[in-house]
């Protein structure tokens, strides 16, 4: 398994944000994490990049444990976060020379020019990133988290503030990576693009896993009077019921 997520709990001061939350996700697997404002998605992305000490629990990337093995999990993964920082005064290209010498890359620059093509950023390959758009912005995130070829890769909120066809380009390049082999896991409120790109989902609530399964098993198993559930409809049934969550570990079928 690609990433391993195995009853983590994150405790700030007062707030249980994530409570006892276990999932795993295989190469080839684009998951879906969704859930209310508040649910746990970021504090699990940033955990599972290392980026937050868990307050418990055991968390693995491409075999290698975030805490034990931190150097070799992070040169397996690409997380973007839903405001990614860049560097306002490097370009583009330079950002792409900073990432080929910190991953220490030998081939990346044929890479690197292909992705700009991909993303439809040649325009503004020498552009300082402080002159560009939010939505080219995220995409230089995106191109730099692509660019030494992950194992793994974690994506905060990546569709908002793309355009129609950069929608489609970040579609197409998450199908291409998890096809070659990555996992891949996506956070999004965008329900029906989630329904349309992932291959599973995990919905979380209050720090709790509601429900995992595969879309074709939502697609399929879910039917209320005899009509099958959108995703969007799923999300509203369960998370209506705040304080009484579907136990961990129940499939779709069973709900
Ligand atoms: P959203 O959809 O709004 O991005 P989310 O599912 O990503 O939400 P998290 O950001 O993981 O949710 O937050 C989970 C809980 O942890 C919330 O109750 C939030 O207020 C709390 N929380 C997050 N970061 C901190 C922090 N640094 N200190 C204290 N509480 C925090």
């Amino acid at each position: 398994m690609s990433i391993i997520v195995e009853d983590f709990h994150k405790i700030y001061d007062e707030t249980v944000a994530v409570n006892g939350l276990s999932f795993e996700v295989p190469p080839g697997e684009i998951l879906g994490l969704v859930g209310p404002n508040g649910a746990g998605k970021t504090t699990t992305m940033r955990a599972l990049a290392g980026i937050l000490e868990p307050s418990s629990g055991r968390l693995s990337i491409a075999g290698h444990d975030i805490k034990r093995d931190a150097v070799a999990a992070k040169s397996a993964l690409a997380y973007v976060p839903d405001d990614p920082h860049l560097f306002e005064n490097l370009t583009i290209w330079e950002h792409f020379q900073f990432i080929g010498s910190a991953y220490r890359l030998k081939d990346w620059s044929a890479r690197a020019e292909a992705l700009l093509v991909q993303f439809e950023l040649v325009a503004k390959r020498d552009s300082p990133c402080s002159d560009l758009s939010r939505g080219m912005r995220q995409k230089v995130a995106i191109c730099c988290g692509y660019l030494h070829e992950p194992k793994v890769i974690m994506l905060d909120e990546p569709l908002t503030g793309l355009d129609p066809r950069g929608i489609r380009t970040m579609q197409e390049s998450i199908r291409r990576r998890a096809a070659l082999g990555a996992s891949v896991m996506v956070s999004s409120h965008l329900l029906s693009l989630v329904e349309d790109l992932c291959t599973s989902v995990l919905l979380m609530h209050r720090g709790r896993k509601l429900l995992q399964g595969s879309m074709t098993e939502l697609q399929g198993g879910l039917s209320v009077d005899g009509r099958t559930e959108s995703l969007e409809d799923l999300f509203f049934r369960l998370t209506e019921t705040p304080d009484e969550p579907v136990p961990a570990g129940t499939s779709a079928t069973e709900i």
